[in-house]
């Protein structure tokens, strides 16, 4: 079994960035700049946004945090979205999800100009990579794709089962599971789906995504199977000082075992995801100038 080390893949990842960054600045352009929108005081939206800010710094890239509290009105964080957009100095941004219940989130990702949606969540994005056009990929999908490459793992012909069918994960990832650069066979499970652990144990790459900490078991997972998780659920843990852990979809202590490769929670596709959101914005300032 091997364990996929997305973090250590992520950094590597980076630095290349980072070597990217420094010719743009040294034929005299100005860095990436990756603005991040953030409503509320919600503990793990902030989070990802202080990690997405560190990020930035990591790699040479400018960043801007731009706030609103909770009661900020639909029309005046549409007015931001377009003053961003407009706005010649920033290549990319993201509108941290989720948004408070009185305002569409539907609405502010379509007023997101589709050249600066680095998160890949505009309709002419994901149209485009449905199309198999170039286009601003979803960063988790994205993250597992590049990991499999990197890691040299087969995919052509593979049976490859994915379990959730979410616009940020499950369904983007089908589209580009099955797109002739990868080339696998891919099965969309959900809620619905019928005699799921027999679906899964079908699978050489088996892909959760669903948001239930452990669910997956030895016995829906095929000897020899590639095992990505996704799943990252916060779960009560009195014995770490900030009370809690997280736990991905994969029983990982009962499944590794079975597994030709298997990602770790946390260490796997976490790191992906965060950096597949700095390859996007390298891309949005290479589109630009
Ligand atoms: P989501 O929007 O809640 O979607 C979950 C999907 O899983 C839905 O399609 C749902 O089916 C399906 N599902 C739920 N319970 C199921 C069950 N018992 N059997 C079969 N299918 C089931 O979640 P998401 O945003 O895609 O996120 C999924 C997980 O990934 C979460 O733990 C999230 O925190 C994590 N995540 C991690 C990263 C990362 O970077 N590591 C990034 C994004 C998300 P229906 O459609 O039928 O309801």
């Amino acid at each position: 079994m091997i364990l996929i080390d997305g973090k250590k893949t992520a950094d590597e990842i980076k630095k290349e960035i980072a070597e990217d960054v420094k010719l743009i600045v040294a034929s005299g352009k100005r860095p990436p700049h990756l603005a991040a929108v953030l409503v509320g005081h919600d503990g793990g939206s902030e989070t990802y946004v202080a990690f997405k800010i560190k990020d930035c710094e990591e790699v040479g890239f400018r960043s801007s945090l731009v706030r609103f509290d909770d009661d900020v009105t639909e029309a005046e964080l549409l007015a931001k979205v377009h003053e961003l957009n407009s706005d010649p100095d920033l290549d990319g941004f993201i509108v941290q999800l989720p948004l408070p219940k009185h305002i569409s989130e539907q609405k502010v990702i379509e007023a997101i100009d589709a050249r600066k949606d680095v998160d890949g969540f505009h309709p002419e994005n994901v149209g485009r990579l449905v199309l198999g056009m170039p286009a601003f990929l979803s960063a988790t999908p994205f993250g597992i794709v590049e990991l499999l490459k990197r890691y040299q793992i087969p995919t052509s012909g593979k049976n490859c089962v994915i379990v959730g069918r979410s616009n940020i994960v499950g369904r983007p990832l089908s589209i580009l599971m099955s797109q002739k650069a990868v080339n696998a066979t891919v099965t969309v499970a959900h809620s619905q789906t019928k005699d799921l652990a027999k679906v899964c144990a079908e699978a050489d790459i088996l892909i959760a995504a669903l948001g239930s900490p452990e669910f997956i078991k030895a016995d829906m997972v095929k000897e020899g199977a590639v095992v990505i998780d996704v799943g990252t659920t916060r779960v009560n843990a009195p014995e770490t000082k900030s009370g809690w852990r997280l736990k991905g979809d994969v029983k990982f202590d009962e499944v590794a075992s079975k597994c030709s490769y298997i990602t770790p929670v946390p260490g796997g596709v976490g790191p992906m995801t965060r950096v597949s959101l700095l390859q996007n914005t390298l891309l949005a300032a290479k589109l630009k100038k």
